[in-house]
């Protein structure tokens, strides 16, 4: 039946780490993949999800039948609070569909598949670049993808003038995707202000906000500051969409544990909607996995351990933003060419460093370091011991 089936190509992210196993050198680096690794190099379990685990396992009333199909209840309270603040007038008013889903990928896969069926306007707009998932997410879900101008290589930094025009010129009822923060894989984030000009522009042409929160502690280190632009599109009554992943925050990569939330006008439209999300889940994978979404809300619920996870995240976002200086100072000292003021302006797990892709091949073939051909690395992946091969790396792939 399948001797016409075509070789498919390696995904691009994913690949990455596919090549870098293949290579015997002792040297080699991984800077591909977006996992969080200690300074040896190794992944990491947070001690809180350890604690939460052993609580779990000792619960002699577990059980392990199915969830309902939106998820874990308590979970999807406390992801709704974490993302949107204990204070939420929006949660007050019962307005909030929040529903389990299969981490980052799967909210929006649902939220994707949700809009097609359900909003008059099938047209998503994501910044240009963005990870490479998103297309193929809302491509596949029958949504129309535009981009937005987001990066400008010049500056290395935010195309502010592009973005306000192309969502300017976007059609009312039009989606737009924005990264709550730590943009990957630019790094690049709007300020504070450029927030509020984006919001009300989005609000004056009707336009659709739709948050993808996979970093959420990560970019400064603190919960609530990086969840502050999805607030202030909250604050102002408006609808929005939040997907939401604990893969990097929370260390739970391969338990697939997130929430897909939606913020309607009122508590009725909440409810119809949470009744056709339903409609979406059942005949997709019909309801969630128990265990992540156990660890999370042991953790979210307990005063102690929710201390403890925010200084466990804190050490991790801490960690990424030595290796930033370090590297830095890693090029500085060698002189390299250029000005790479970038790597440590940039927030979040990845720097967008600026080399081409024949760098990066170059860089790959002779110092054995791995990443994504349009130049991101994840600094998470860094050490103190290996900065300096990296900074070897660049330095000979800029002058050579
Ligand atoms: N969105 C962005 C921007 C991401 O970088 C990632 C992870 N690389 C995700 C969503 C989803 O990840 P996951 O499905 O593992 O939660």
């Amino acid at each position: 039946f399948f001797q016409n089936v075509v070789q498919g190509p390696e995904d691009p992210i994913l690949g990455v780490t596919v090549a870098y196993n293949k290579d015997p050198s002792p040297n080699k680096l991984n800077l591909g993949v977006g996992a969080y690794r200690t300074e040896e190099g190794k992944p990491l379990v947070l001690n809180v999800v350890r604690h939460a685990e052993q609580l779990i396992v000792n619960d002699q009333s577990r059980i392990k039948e199915y969830l309902p199909i939106t998820g874990l209840a308590d979970f999807n309270k406390l992801s709704a609070k974490l993302i949107f603040g204990a204070d939420s007038p929006a949660i007050q008013e019962n307005r909030i569909v929040t529903v389990q889903c299969l981490s980052g990928t799967g909210s929006l896969r649902v939220g994707a598949e949700f809009l097609a069926r359900h909003h008059h306007r099938r047209t998503i707009y994501i910044p240009q670049p963005t990870w490479g998932n998103h297309p193929k997410i809302f491509t596949i879900a029958g949504l129309s993808v535009k981009y937005y101008r987001y990066y400008d290589p010049a500056t290395r930094g935010l195309d502010f003038r592009g973005l306000l025009e192309d969502l300017s010129s976007a059609p009312s009822g039009a989606i737009v995707l924005l990264h709550a923060c730590a943009h990957n894989p630019t790094g690049v984030d709007p300020t504070n202000d450029q927030w509020e000009q984006i919001r009300q522009l989005i609000r004056s042409k009707t336009l659709l906000p739709f948050f993808d929160s996979a970093y959420q502690g990560f970019a400064s280190g603190s919960l609530d500051a990086d969840a502050q632009p999805v607030r202030m599109f909250v604050a102002d009554g408006g609808e929005c969409f939040a997907a939401q992943s604990y893969a990097k925050n929370m260390g739970l990569y391969g338990e697939r544990v997130g929430a897909l939330s939606i913020v309607c006008k009122n508590a009725d439209v909440a409810g119809k909607v949470e009744s056709q999300l339903k409609l979406v889940v059942r005949p997709m994978y019909s309801n969630p996995p128990i265990h992540g979404a156990k660890i999370v809300a042991t953790i979210l619920k307990d005063r102690d351990m929710y201390n403890e996870w925010t200084v466990e995240l804190k050490a991790m976002a801490d960690r990424i933003i030595s290796m930033r200086k370090q590297l830095f100072d890693a090029l500085q000292s060698r002189g390299t060419p250029g000005d790479w003021s970038h790597i440590i302006k940039q927030i979040g797990m990845f720097t967008f460093t600026g080399l081409n892709t024949e760098q990066v091949a170059f860089m790959t073939k002779e110092y054995h370091i791995y990443m994504t051909s349009d130049g991101r690395i994840s600094m998470a992946g860094l050490s103190s011991r290996t900065v300096p091969h990296l900074a070897d790396a660049i330095h000979a792939a800029v002058t050579r």
